[in-house]
């Protein structure tokens, strides 16, 4: 292996590795109370700082400058890790010090910064790695890792042009990995190390999601009201309201999904479109290596899904621009393959859509921080991203985080097995996937995922062998055994459930873009429901059994008694509702939200 393949390779590992940890610490910033607690503080404390102050001392936080020319002169001295996987576990470390120093408190950001300073040394890609600090470092410690970063440069005639630190023997002059490597770097490498263009982080925490979310376009917004627990109390629930009036048939909004997967017995047969889920007429597109045989109706479906999931998943190529992919081996690459045939085989198996969009979805987030990361214009293939909130920087996860879920156990090796994919195709990756996040995960998808259907809805759906209890349910009016495939979308999944609905959700365009059309007159400020199940009484049946079976089917699939005007008054005076209390505790709701979002609306 030559040298410039040795930077490469380290630069691919390490890049794993940094996403995994932009991930990571993207979420812990907003879930971990404390840590959120702290930056609020931190915050508080960089404005009192920013008032002119007689002590004389820098606005970098109270640092003195000689503080930091000691500081520098230290790190300078230090003897930096030689080979490539000491160089990525010395990085691993100092970033993990240096977060734990930040909690500490302002005492600590000096060492804070050092740690991140070093760590800094040794990445291959300084102009990307200050584009991630600066995303997730407390600002403080951010403004005293970037005076570190300039005094080093100005101090330093060899440094002068923006490379950080000796980097590794025999670097590649041309290597686009060192320094600010072309006109669009160099302007990031600007703007970064430009204090004044600092923008405040957690300004949208302050500020309040739910003024960002849903675009106000979409004519609904999220409230919170009191609704029975089935306990003889009340629970507060995020509801979807209408903005504005609406008459009976008309179209409220429309929604693409955030991730959208096509029924099992579907998938690979070259009917339906892997990406939008449309029918396919003509000839579909075949990608050259796909392991789950995926088709498309058009090459900008083939490669927004390759772009959003599918390359990282269940292909061979890099899921990173080809500057700074990761050189594979023959041995890696099997593994890859390995491991992405273990997935296949496991979601054939299982036949549930849940674990692949959970799959999918954490693939779409390591996509968009990607192209947040990278400077403009070096990623294959451009993913879209929806826009969800009117301003306001959030990420996939923010959307995911609030929503209401079911705790689920998952397989025994299920997290395993979506883990070695991750793992393999981008180092580093698969720590952010704990069994409990995951398990979390897959209980939100299952609870707020919607089926697609076409029309009245597909009358050949096979039949499956699970238990009822165990057969997975989607919110389809006409019920899930008539749909193509299962849709998760951020806007729709704050719809309750009533069995008298006062909106649908359609397909109009044969893809799996939702349409949400209002069954009957809306004045603003009035909740918008949708019927979960089929809630229609059929031929046949009497009004108890029909009211029977849809509650039961709610039970097993949502976990809660229905609690509607419809139900109650379609109930038999002082009834024993067979089978419901075997299937929930108490007859309540067993959904929940996160600790941290209870926490968050609690203070
Ligand atoms: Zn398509
Ligand atoms: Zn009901």
């Amino acid at each position: 292996m030559n040298r410039s393949t040795t930077i490469m390779t380290v630069a691919g590992v390490t890049v794993g590795g940094v996403l995994a940890y932009a991930v990571y610490f993207d979420y812990k910033r907003r879930t971990d109370a404390n840590f959120r607690k702290q930056l609020r503080k931190e915050k508080k404390r960089v404005k009192q700082s920013q008032t002119p102050s007689e002590s004389g001392q820098t606005a970098t936080g109270g640092v003195d400058a000689n503080d930091l020319r000691s500081a520098l002169e230290s790190v300078r001295n230090e003897e930096v890790p030689p080979g490539p996987e000491e160089k990525e576990q010395y990085f691993m470390k100092q970033v993990g010090m240096g977060e734990q120093l930040c909690a500490k408190g302002p005492v600590y950001h000096l060492p804070a910064a050092m740690c991140f300073y070093r760590a800094l040394r040794v990445y291959p890609s300084p102009v990307e790695l200050i584009v991630i600090y600066e995303k997730t470092v407390p600002p403080p410690v951010f403004q005293l890792v970037m005076e570190l970063t300039n005094l080093d440069v100005s101090n330093d005639p060899s440094l002068a042009e923006g490379k950080i630190g000796p980097l590794s023997d025999g670097e590649d002059e041309s290597s686009p990995l060192r320094g600010p490597p072309s006109e669009a770097s160099s302007q990031e490498w600007d703007k970064v190390t430009d204090p004044g263009s600092q923008t405040p982080a957690l300004t949208k925490d302050e500020i309040g999601y739910y003024t960002f979310f849903p675009p106000k376009a979409m004519n609904v917004a999220v409230e919170t009201v009191n609704v029975p627990d089935g306990k003889g109390g009340t629970m507060s629930k995020k509801v979807l309201v209408v903005t504005k009036d609406f008459k009976a048939g008309e179209v409220i909004y429309q929604e693409d999904p955030i991730v959208a997967v096509l029924d099992a017995d579907l998938q690979g047969k070259g009917t339906h479109c892997s990406y939008c889920l449309r029918q396919i007429q003509n000839d579909p597109i075949r990608p050259e290596s796909d392991r789950l045989h995926s088709v498309y109706c058009s090459s900008d479906c083939l490669t927004q899904h390759k772009a959003h999931s599918q390359t990282l998943l269940f292909t061979l190529e890099s899921p990173l621009p080809a500057a700074i992919a990761p050189e594979m081996g023959d041995t890696l690459r099997k593994e890859r393959e390995n491991a992405q045939k273990a997935f296949v085989e496991y979601l054939i198996q299982t036949k549930r859509a849940a674990p692949e969009l959970v799959a999918r979805f954490v693939a779409r987030q390591v996509s968009a921080e990607t192209a947040k990361m990278l400077p403009r214009g070096i990623l294959p293939g451009v993913a879209s991203e929806p826009v969800l909130t009117d301003g306001g920087e959030y990420s996939l996860y923010d959307h995911l985080e609030r929503l209401r879920y079911l705790e689920v156990k998952p397989a025994d090796n299920e997290t395993h097995v979506l883990k070695d994919v991750l793992q393999t195709a981008l180092p580093g990756l698969e720590q952010f996937l704990t069994e409990e996040r995951h398990a979390t995960f897959v209980g939100k998808m299952s609870y707020n995922s919607y089926g697609v259907y076409f029309g009245e809805g597909r009358e050949d759906k096979p039949e499956t062998a699970a238990r009822p209890e165990n057969t997975e349910k989607t919110r389809t009016p006409c019920g899930t055994s008539k749909q193509i495939g299962t849709g998760f979308y951020a806007v729709s999944s704050y719809i309750s459930h009533n069995c008298a609905p006062s909106a649908e959700p359609v397909f109009p365009t044969g893809t799996a873009q939702l349409q949400l059309v209002a069954t009957c007159a809306l004045q603003k400020g009035d909740e918008i429901t949708v019927a979960y199940v089929d809630v229609s009484q059929h031929s046949g049946e009497t009004l108890e059994v029909a009211r029977r079976r849809r509650r039961m089917e709610l039970a097993r699939g949502w976990r809660f008694a229905c609690s509607c005007r419809r139900c109650a008054e379609e109930g038999l005076e002082g009834e024993i509702e067979e089978g419901l209390e075997g299937e929930i505790e108490e007859g309540g709701d067993e959904s929940r939200v996160e600790d941290i979002v209870t926490r968050a609306e609690g203070s």
